[in-house]
């Protein structure tokens, strides 16, 4: 994650009014690594909020994401929605068998976001590229059995 993120200015921008559980909520996601679903967020934000409920996470989600601060993965084979702070383009790969999302680098990214800038036309908030399949790891469990 980049420094100094500055989460206040970030959600004013967006028009959202800063609310301490919108805050750490936004915090939490742009910190966590591992593309969280809701349900794994409100599992973390409740250790500092107790009396937050799973719809206000879920709501808080739908907005940062409606206003493009973060991007909606979609399921990794789990049927939870999985969400992603990290909105400049890279690519995102999910494994089906143990519903993980990583992050991974290609040189082909910024060469293909640069194109799209140029010829599409359009003004780019943000991208998301998902590959889904088996890691590594998955791989190996069902080789062994
Ligand atoms: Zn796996």
């Amino acid at each position: 994650m980049k420094p100094n993120h500055d989460f206040t200015s970030k959600l004013k921008q967006a028009g959202i009014r800063v609310t301490p559980q919108r805050m750490a909520i936004y915090s939490l996601l742009m910190d966590y690594k591992n593309h969280p679903t809701a349900f794994m967020i409100y599992e973390q934000i409740r250790e500092n909020f107790p009396s937050i409920s799973l719809m206000t996470v879920y709501n808080t989600l739908n907005m940062l994401a409606d206003r493009g601060l973060i991007n909606v993965l979609g399921h990794a084979g789990d049927d939870s929605v999985h969400y992603d702070a990290d909105i400049e383009p890279h690519v995102n790969l999910a494994c089906i068998s143990c519903h993980n999302i990583v992050d991974i680098n290609s040189k082909y990214v910024n060469q293909m976001t640069n194109e799209i800038n140029s010829t599409s036309g359009y003004q780019l908030f943000g991208a998301r590229v998902l590959f889904y399949g088996n890691c590594p790891a998955c791989q190996n469990q069902s080789r062994s059995h």
